[in-house]
């Protein structure tokens, strides 16, 4: 089982990218597992499939394999290492060289119970590749020193303007079938997040893999939100290249004139687009550029300046180069399997 780990902050488009990958066959999106736990297990909400989570058949079968049923995991005990060893504070300590016994052990266990689901997925789906897109953090430090062998993680960045003018709209829930507003924070605030998480990412990106036997290659591997919908089939073959698929020959009719064809996600959690399927427009929300209020512009472009320039903001969308290495072992996959 290879994990796929979409990595960045929220409202930078990992709903929408996961959901695209999802279709390839072999692939097995899950949404956020971190907040599988707390939306899920606990609270029973509504799965991307349209159903309580309790009541999705996937979700129990996953479950099933991991636990032996839900009821069988300790969400105390998940909580307190979360707290422990899994919250952004951590990343400083778990960036560090090496990690004392009682931290790595407490490191690991926290892990395990995701390593469970990854590993369930893969079995009762058929997927060589499981993708969470929980973006969190310190999850991805903690995966790096005890996930799976076979990680990769996808630091995807999104224009911290268009972050910040996303923070501050109403959004339906389709729960409550209300709109509400999701959580607003002050320009600044957004900023600081926006660096502070992508900046993480890039420290990770130069840490890279810890064990040895993990294939070759980079642990982290950084897209643009905007260039995957500039050209979502040539992003897409790149992804596949990432996530050990095969580069050339994979169909991507679902893939149109800015529009893909979408199935279910079984995602507890993430973009409200997760509810919907069929055909769906692939486009670049470049509303703040009139919305977002020129003070807070400037206040995020301010703050946000030395990773704007870093990550290409500053110049035109690159053209995308489309990988020439195929893995011949893996030309072939399995059928796609759905629950
Ligand atoms: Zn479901």
């Amino acid at each position: 089982m290879r994990l796929f780990y979409i990595g960045g902050i929220g409202r930078s488009g990992s709903t929408l990218l996961e959901r695209v990958l999802n279709e390839l066959p072999g692939v097995c999106g899950l949404g956020e597992v971190a907040q599988v736990w707390d939306n899920g297990v606990r609270d029973n909400r509504l799965c991307g499939c349209g159903v309580p989570f309790r009541s999705c058949p996937l979700w129990s079968r996953i479950g099933e394999y991991a636990f032996g049923g839900w009821d069988n995991v300790d969400l105390d005990r998940i909580s307190w290492l979360r707290d422990t060893v899994g919250r952004t504070r951590h990343v400083g300590s778990l960036a560090a060289p090496w990690l004392g016994h009682r931290r790595r052990s407490r490191v690991r266990e926290y892990v395990d119970y995701h390593a469970r689901v990854y590993t369930a997925a893969a079995v009762v789906t058929g997927a060589r590749v499981v993708v969470d897109s929980s973006k969190d953090t310190a999850l991805a430090y903690c995966l790096r020193w005890a996930g799976p062998a076979d990680l990769r993680i996808l630091h995807l960045v999104r224009d911290p303007r268009g972050v910040a003018y996303s923070w501050t709209r109403r959004v339906h829930d389709p729960e409550s079938g209300t709109d509400v507003a999701v959580p607003m924070f002050p320009a600044a605030r957004c900023a600081l997040t926006w660096s502070g998480h992508n900046a993480a990412y890039d420290l990770l990106t130069r840490l890279g893999r810890r064990r040895r036997g993990a294939g070759a290659g980079r642990l982290v591997h950084r897209m643009r939100y905007e260039e995957f919908l500039a050209d979502p089939q040539a992003a897409v073959v790149t992804l596949s290249r990432l996530a050990g698929l095969p580069a050339t020959g994979v169909d991507l009719s679902y893939l149109s004139e800015g529009e893909a064809e979408l199935s279910e996600l079984h995602s507890v959690s993430g973009n409200r687009m997760r509810f919907t399927t069929g055909r769906t427009t692939l486009r670049v929300d470049d509303a703040w550029r009139t919305a977002l209020p020129v003070a807070a512009r400037r206040t995020v472009t301010g703050l946000c300046a030395p990773l704007l320039r870093r990550y290409g903001y500053h110049r035109p969308l690159p053209v995308l180069s489309v990988p020439s290495r195929t893995d011949a072992a893996e030309s072939r996959l399995p059928q796609r399997q759905k629950v």
